[in-house]
């Protein structure tokens, strides 16, 4: 699946400008027009993802990420959303978290960073990129379909 859409600059669209990896991590630079969830935006992804709701989120202090999504950068709902896809795609038996941060605000660049636990982190690499394509291909669909 692609992650660059033909017109980069198309209002509600994200996309993945690269992947980089550390040891344990890897790291997806996303670019969005559109940067923060709307209501109706969080609705559709709850209804979706219902375990989102329950993700822990220590972005501002420790707390449900439910109670962060309305208003949540978007890179950062593709960093929960990949990881809600990894528990699925995987054993398991890993725990995943992630960290979002600004790379470069004057174009709305974030880097998504998403790691495991696991002794072989390496095993997890192309799940966790396939997991991260497949969060912003999501919202990506959610964000044409709600406003
Ligand atoms: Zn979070």
């Amino acid at each position: 699946m692609p992650s660059m859409p033909k017109n980069p600059s198309a209002i509600n669209s994200l996309f993945i400008s690269s992947f980089s990896r550390t040891q344990n991590s890897v790291c997806a630079d996303i670019q969005g027009v559109q940067l923060t969830a709307s209501p109706a935006l969080a609705a559709a992804l709850l209804k979706i993802r219902p375990n989102l709701a329950h993700h822990a989120c220590k972005s501002a202090g420790t707390g449900n990420f439910k109670d962060r999504l309305v208003g949540a950068l978007l890179p950062h709902v593709v960093e929960h959303v990949a990881i809600d896809l990894l528990v699925e795609l995987t054993d398991a038996t890993q725990t995943f978290a992630g960290a979002t941060t600004w790379l470069d605000r004057e174009t709305n660049t974030m880097c998504v960073r998403v790691g495991c636990t696991s002794d072989e982190p390496s095993l997890y690499f192309e799940a966790t990129k396939k997991a991260l394509e497949q969060a912003v291909h999501l919202l990506n669909r959610l964000l044409s379909e709600v406003a």
